[in-house]
């Protein structure tokens, strides 16, 4: 089997493993354990200027290489094109992008300085997959390198349509970019959709039918039995005495504007608003670790929530309970499986998702014998597998409210039912069998469009 080689814009920590390691690094374990494998990016850190000779470590079958990024490029690369341009025009927010022809020179300069230190690491027959929006550019500057390797992109985030992606200065580069894949895999059938609209109406039509949907998982197992036996644990069972016998509603995620924030909290103060009657019998906990805090955008949805919180909380609060519990510090994830199994209500709302693997998580999470309940925003890709959610309009507080209404007084026998549908998508799914599914369409063994979608 030829060498795999994995190219992110962050590396994982090879001593980091199983409960602490990221999303890609849990889906890509399985490949990476089974063949000869190299996993390229940055190191996280910064330098006076990008490097230009990776460090390599080798762990088990794999090895790390990084580069670091030089002050410069990490603010237009990373905190600029990538983190205040590509992430809100991608999630469909053109409005609040900032663009800057010093951040996307800084965009190109990044990606050619990754491609020109992995070209020398590579062998003939390795076949390449390349993940996310900050290397829209790499497999281009590659191939200008004279690499001839299989090269495979997938994208995490959504692609909006091409209205909105059009939006961006140097649409059409970037376009251009992702024709140099051989694969491109994107979460939905409407991401997919959108990426083909894009390519055909920009000349590349032969690209857009090497475009394929492959949902991206969890590891299942691993999380539901991570969940159970943190149940027993101090801090969920602090947590547990803490509630008095009252439900738990939880939310997980990022401080991040696409994860529609406000309107859950709006839509939970809606909640107690409307029907009083579940005043008192329900603590809603989010937890929102701040992240990206250096971009503007961040801070001010920072002081929208601070203060959201702050007024239900004042509005509606008892000298014994108070309606939202808000943490903006980081959770161990093995703690944050625990408290979903004794949440009643998991509250996913993204304004937008490529997936949202919380909203898997959750389902995971679950004591099978009493299962809680999803209440998902259509707009997360993960809403086109989980059927067995409450699916609600984000942007509504009133539907959230609703739902979490009708959550609340949801019979045991049809929890049970909506969550098995619900497990069996998300066992069956995993982060394995997507890897899996987008290498065999890599390799030539199926038609990227066919081997997508496939569920
Ligand atoms: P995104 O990649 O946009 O952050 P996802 O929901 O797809 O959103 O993935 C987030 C991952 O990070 C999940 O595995 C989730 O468990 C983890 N995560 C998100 N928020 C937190 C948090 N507050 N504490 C611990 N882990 C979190």
């Amino acid at each position: 089997m030829s060498r795999l080689v994995v190219v992110a814009n962050r590396v994982p920590d090879p001593r980091e493993g199983g409960a602490t390691a990221g999303g890609l690094a849990v889906a890509m374990k399985d490949a990476l354990a089974k063949r000869d494998s190299l996993w390229f990016g940055w190191s996280g850190k910064t330098a006076e200027e990008t490097g230009t000779e990776a460090a390599q470590v080798r762990h088990g079958s794999t090895t790390y290489a990084t580069i670091d990024l030089g002050h410069d490029d990490y603010r237009h690369y990373y905190q600029g094109f990538s983190n205040a341009a590509l992430w809100p025009v991608l999630h469909y927010r053109l409005g609040i992008a900032r663009f800057d022809r010093r951040d996307y020179g800084g965009y190109t300069r990044t990606n050619a300085a990754f491609a020109a230190a992995l070209a020398p690491l590579l062998r003939p027959d390795d076949t390449i997959w390349i993940h996310d929006f900050h290397l829209f550019l790499m497999a281009a500057e590659l191939r200008r390198l004279g690499c001839r390797q299989r090269i495979g992109f997938f994208l995490h985030v959504p692609f909006p349509p091409r209205s909105v992606f059009n939006g961006l200065p140097h649409a059409a580069q970037l376009l251009e970019g992702l024709a140099s894949m051989d694969a491109i895999g994107v979460q939905t059938e409407d991401d997919a959709e959108n990426l083909r609209g894009a390519l055909i109406a920009g000349g590349m039509g032969e690209a857009a039918m090497r475009v394929g949907a492959f949902a991206i998982g969890i590891d299942a197992a691993g999380f539901a039995s991570l969940a159970a036996r943190r149940v027993g644990s101090k801090d969920v069972v602090r947590l547990r005495d803490s509630l008095a016998g009252r439900s738990l509603a939880i939310g997980v995620d990022r401080l991040d504007y696409t994860k529609g924030l406000p309107q859950r909290i709006a839509g939970f103060g809606a909640m107690l608003e409307r029907f009083p009657r579940h005043r008192g019998k329900i603590t809603f906990l989010q937890v929102a670790p701040v992240s990206r805090g250096d971009v503007a955008q961040y801070r001010t949805l920072r002081r929208e929530l601070d203060e959201g919180v702050g007024r239900i909380n004042g509005q509606m609060a008892e000298p014994d309970w108070a309606p939202i519990r808000y943490i903006t510090r980081a959770v161990a994830r093995p703690t944050i499986a625990g408290f979903m199994r004794v949440a009643r209500i998991g509250l996913v709302t993204p304004l937008r998702d490529g997936m949202n693997l919380v909203a898997k998580e959750f389902v995971a999470a679950q004591d099978p014998v009493d299962p809680g309940v999803l209440v998902l925003s259509r707009f997360a890709g993960a809403a086109v597998e989980l059927d067995g959610a409450l699916v609600v309009n984000p942007l509504d507080p009133d539907d959230i409210a609703e739902a979490l209404d009708v959550a609340m007084d949801m019979p045991a026998d049809e929890r049970l039912d909506r969550w098995s549908r619900m497990w069996a998508t998300v066992r069956a799914n995993t982060a394995a069998a997507w890897c899996r599914r987008f290498l065999s369409a890599l390799e030539g063994h199926e038609a990227v469009a066919e081997a997508g979608s496939s569920l």
